[in-house]
């Protein structure tokens, strides 16, 4: 069974809160307002926006203002610009911010990749890990909200944002890309209804379909399964989330990845832990290279928000 506001939520329509609609109006009125919210949704919109706002002014689920027209999704103009792409010096292998100002790129040896320590030490089998933005403030708000509160149409926003940065990977041009979501496990998915990377690669496929001409972009559902539960990976210890994900993966199609070049897609990069388990399972079925691409990124000193974040809006664990 779907949540109400969840079937609200999917259906593109948001409003001030779950309660809001029913509360103040009758039924019959709700009802016959969304049919009619339907019928003028496309042409008419801005007029539409501003009678909506004044009848039913809704507010940002993130900061609370009154929101000045109406959406599919309730977040304000001023919050959707203060989510940015990450900017600083990240490591050329998994995206950890190196902590150097960009000035000090010409210092640096030319032509030489820049990478963390534990890259330089021991890098992931992946290619290459990348990053929209940091694990923080309206991004983070963002995430909890499609994840925790079902507003999946922000998977629209984020994966069409998140296209941009896969477009600056250096994946030769006229290759095929698969685009995998990292799956959930199949209980989590029920209760949730959905899976938010899926949603996210969706919409991020669509974007790069008309942005990027320069590579075929294919999305894939079911080939990469997770096959047992996980433990909550926000209590573990960076060598312990690497022991919970170990046997969690399994390629259920090896023939479609065979010889592929993958992109495997995910909300959250804390560690990698699931990145790497991911991509090392890819690879070992065959897969030519395995490019990682999330929405956002924790850096260092974002972990324990990560954590506290996690726990405190829904008891379980945001990602890896
Ligand atoms: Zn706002
Ligand atoms: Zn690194």
């Amino acid at each position: 069974m779907v949540p109400p506001r969840r079937q609200l939520v999917e259906r593109g329509w948001v409003f001030r809160s779950q309660t809001a609609l029913t509360s103040d109006v009758p039924a019959a009125v709700t009802l016959s307002w969304r049919a009619a919210a339907r019928f003028l949704r496309s042409p008419l919109q801005p007029i539409f926006d501003a009678l909506s706002a004044a009848l039913y002014p809704a507010c940002c689920a993130l900061c609370k203002q009154s929101l000045l027209r109406f959406s599919s999704v309730p977040i304000c103009d001023s919050c959707w610009s203060a989510v940015t792409p990450q900017t600083g010096l990240l490591c050329a292998h998994c995206g950890e911010d190196l902590g150097l100002p960009q000035s000090s790129l010409s210092h640096l040896a030319p032509n030489q990749p820049h990478l963390c320590d534990l890259c330089q030490e021991k890098p992931s089998e992946f290619a290459q890990a990348i990053a929209y933005g940091r694990y923080e403030n309206e991004l983070r708000g963002l995430i909890h909200l499609l994840k925790y509160d079902g507003m999946t149409p922000i998977a629209r926003h984020l994966g069409r944002r998140l296209a941009a940065t896969v477009g600056e990977l250096p994946i030769d041009p006229g290759t095929r890309v698969l685009v995998i979501p990292v799956p959930l496990y199949r209980t989590k998915r029920r209760q949730r209804g959905f899976n938010h990377a899926e949603r996210i690669a969706s919409a991020l496929v669509s974007t790069l379909r008309h942005a990027d001409r320069q590579h075929t972009w294919t999305m894939t559902r079911g080939v990469l399964r997770r096959q047992k539960p996980t433990e909550s990976q926000s209590r573990l210890s960076p060598q312990g989330r690497r022991r919970n994900l170990r046997g969690a993966f399994a390629v259920r199609d090896a023939a479609a990845v065979r010889g592929e070049v993958v992109l495997l897609v995910d909300d959250i990069y804390t560690t990698g832990a699931t990145a790497s388990a991911c991509s090392r399972i890819l690879l070992r079925a065959g897969a030519k290279a395995v490019w990682v691409a999330t929405v956002a990124r924790t850096q260092r000193e974002g972990v324990a928000l990560w954590d506290a974040g996690a726990l405190a809006s829904a008891g379980e664990p945001v990602g890896s």
